[in-house]
């Protein structure tokens, strides 16, 4: 049996395993196949592929924070980039302008938690991250550090990261990120789209119009999904000609998921190999 996760985070954004150590666990987890797919950069490419043990092929990609802003307030979310050219200069300066917001959002999210005198600093959040790109689970670790809430879980709840302290970040225009991605050589996949216990989801007459864009594919297996939406999303895909995938999202430590918890039939992973004319599947 193939064993296929193509959504995965290291340190170099806000998983807690490094690439080196994130290729390890996959193999150490029976993986054939494992996508690296850091927020909104290729930081932990190199290292990966180096690290690369024999027997796994590994998939590089990324996971675009992208907003929908066809309704008010627009709809944050997540698209699932493969196999791009990390050269490519449109897309590699919209990587670059979105991990300097996501720096600027955090520091204005101490801020204010520092204004109602919470004892974090950038510099610790800073250090957390460590030249990755950062996000709300590093502001959530100074959280648990100051012993204010005991786990990442809890430092999203409303009264904290999840409202209160919320500051939106600068995203891409979904539309233009599709279609950037397609003009890198890369495969697009939305992300978890019908998880609702993250917030706000699109409807599916967004996918439908996303998919005449360019979209390739949906994650219908993930562990933010239901067994229903797990269903639903496989069946929006199939009728739009779509790939289905399923994956971990690992984060380390960071998440409770463990890597392989959802996987990637071999036959919906072949075929986005088939579409990437970016950079080679590495194996
Ligand atoms: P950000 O990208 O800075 O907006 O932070 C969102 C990240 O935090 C996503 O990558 C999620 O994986 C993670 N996340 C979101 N909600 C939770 C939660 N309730 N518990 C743990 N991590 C979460
Ligand atoms: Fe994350
Ligand atoms: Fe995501
Ligand atoms: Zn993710």
């Amino acid at each position: 049996m193939t064993r296929i996760d193509l959504h995965c985070h290291s340190t170099a954004s806000d998983g807690t395993l490094t690439p080196a150590e994130l290729m390890a666990a996959g193999a150490s987890a029976g993986l054939d196949v494992m996508a690296i797919t850091d927020h909104d950069t290729t930081g932990g490419w190199a290292a990966a592929a180096a690290a690369r043990p024999a027997g796994l092929t590994l998939i590089r990609g990324a996971e675009l924070s992208c907003r929908w802003y066809g309704v008010e307030p627009a709809i944050p979310l997540h698209l699932l980039a493969y196999l791009f050219d990390p050269a490519d200069p449109v897309l590699a300066a919209d990587l670059v302008r979105l991990r300097t917001d996501r720096e600027q959002r955090a520091e204005k999210i101490v801020e204010l938690l520092r204004a109602d005198g919470v004892a974090i600093s950038w510099p610790e959040v800073s250090a957390y991250a460590a030249g990755g790109s950062v996000g709300r689970p590093h502001i959530a670790q100074a959280l648990i550090r100051a012993g204010l809430v005991r786990t990442t879980d809890e430092a999203f709840a409303s009264r904290w990261l999840g409202a209160r302290y919320l500051v939106p970040k600068a995203d891409l225009d979904v539309f233009e990120a599709v279609r950037t991605v397609r003009a890198a050589g890369g495969v697009p996949v939305f992300a978890h789209p019908n998880a609702t216990v993250r917030g706000r989801i699109v409807p599916d007459k967004l996918i439908v119009e996303l998919a005449a864009a360019g979209l390739f594919g949906l994650e219908a297996d993930h562990e933010d999904h239901t067994v229903e939406q797990r269903a639903h999303v496989r069946a929006l895909a199939d009728r739009l000609g779509l790939v289905a995938t399923g994956s971990s999202d690992f984060h380390g430590s960071h998440k409770t998921v463990r890597l392989g918890a959802f996987t990637t039939d071999p036959g919906a992973y072949e075929r986005i190999v088939a579409a990437a004319a970016g950079v080679a599947a590495l194996g």
